[in-house]
């Protein structure tokens, strides 16, 4: 091994002898990164129709990002996600899916995976796999091509089946990500754990989050899934799993088809007490809470030194911010937003 390598292993070493663990005790092993707060959709829920996107002159580099995510593994971080935005969007995505994939080789990550509105995917699928990604989760909220192009606003449901019909070819597990609307897909819910059943797919159900103006009232939007659940109860079986991610879906397995069914109910449930998670923007911004503003800086970090030293310091700075929990409201007679930034600039 030439020295360099090695005295980054002994490097790596050191640095995991101090774990990333919060002032609550939560340990931090999860990174979710935004790779780009652009996308190729504007779903009602997350974008309003004309969005204003981050100057490309503050976004980082697939080299940058990949160094920062690289910081991370070092600190003990084992499973990375990349998202946006549309993380397929972003021109030279591969490049860094491969620089990533090269932590599951020596053993330092345990898992990369993917969040897409898979209009990509089937350009993708293989590549992604080839890279050492095994499981993706891919949104598609509705079965119904007019009402896919009305909630997307810009997108095409044959062209996502196409691309789930090749990530499932190319062997990668599969779940999909449907946001209950209100009065839009409520109803086709029922049928749609019935596809994902049929295709060997786990399905997550997610409500509404009030994050950023998407030009629209949230109270419109939202729909509790705690009626979603005891309306798919009439007809499945949801037996109770102990399932966990560390994250805010609680699930139940299907017993009609074996699948597996999440539920994430931020607004009816705190989840935060088991947090595992932290979420970087693609201009560098640690956001260690999705539902507070309060944000580290690790641009600045970064680019001060070609030496992880100053980066690793901030990260640690930040964890020790990591709030207890988050402040989502939809708030009836205020309509207020809770967040400000928009789902795609964290990336969910
Ligand atoms: N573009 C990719 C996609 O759609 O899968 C990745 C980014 S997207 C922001 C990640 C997830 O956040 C998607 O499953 C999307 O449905 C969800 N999402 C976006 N805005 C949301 C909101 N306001 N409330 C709840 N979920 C939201
Ligand atoms: Fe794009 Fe995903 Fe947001 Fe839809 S949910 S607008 S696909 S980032």
């Amino acid at each position: 091994m030439p020295d360099d390598l090695i005295i980054r292993e002994a490097d790596r070493t050191v640095a995991k002898s101090a774990p990333l663990v919060d002032p609550f005790a939560r340990a931090i092993s999860y990174l979710r990164v935004s790779v780009t707060d652009r996308c190729d959709f504007r779903c009602v829920y997350c974008m309003s129709e004309d969005m204003t996107f981050l100057p490309k002159a503050e976004i980082l580099t697939l080299e940058e990002i990949e160094r920062l995510c690289g910081a991370f593994v070092d600190l003990g971080v084992r499973k990375l996600r990349l998202t946006g935005g549309e993380p397929l969007a972003r021109r030279n995505i591969m490049s860094l899916v491969r620089g990533l994939g090269r932590h599951l080789s020596t053993g330092h990550l345990d898992e990369l995976t993917l969040t897409t509105n898979g209009s990509q995917l089937a350009r993708y699928a293989q590549e992604l796999r080839d890279a050492g990604m095994r499981r993706i989760n891919v949104s598609l909220d509705t079965l119904d091509p007019e009402k896919f192009t009305a909630i997307t606003r810009w997108g095409k449901l044959d062209k996502v089946l196409d691309g789930i019909e090749a990530a499932k070819a190319a062997g990668l597990a599969i779940k999909i990500n449907a946001v209950a609307l209100k009065d839009i897909n409520i109803d086709e819910l029922d049928g749609m754990v019935a596809w994902c059943g049929e295709r060997g797919f786990d399905m997550t159900i997610i409500e509404v989050m009030p994050m950023g103006d998407v030009g629209e009232q949230r109270t419109d939007q939202y729909y509790p899934l705690s009626m979603v659940r005891a309306q798919l109860a009439r007809r499945w079986t949801l037996d109770e799993s102990d399932h966990r991610t560390g994250g805010p879906a609680r699930y139940v397995t299907v017993r009609e088809t074996g699948a597996r069914l999440g539920f994430i109910t931020p607004m009816t449930h705190n989840f935060c007490e088991s947090c595992n998670r932290v979420r970087l923007t693609c201009t560098g911004m640690l956001y260690m809470c999705l539902g507070q503003e309060d944000a580290a800086d690790l641009r600045a970090p970064l680019r001060q030194s070609s030496d992880d030293g100053a980066l690793r310091d901030a990260i640690r700075d930040a964890i020790a911010r990591k709030p207890k929990g988050h402040d989502f409201v939809i708030d009836r007679r205020r309509q207020a937003i809770s967040v400000p930034r928009h789902m795609s600039v964290t990336g969910g």
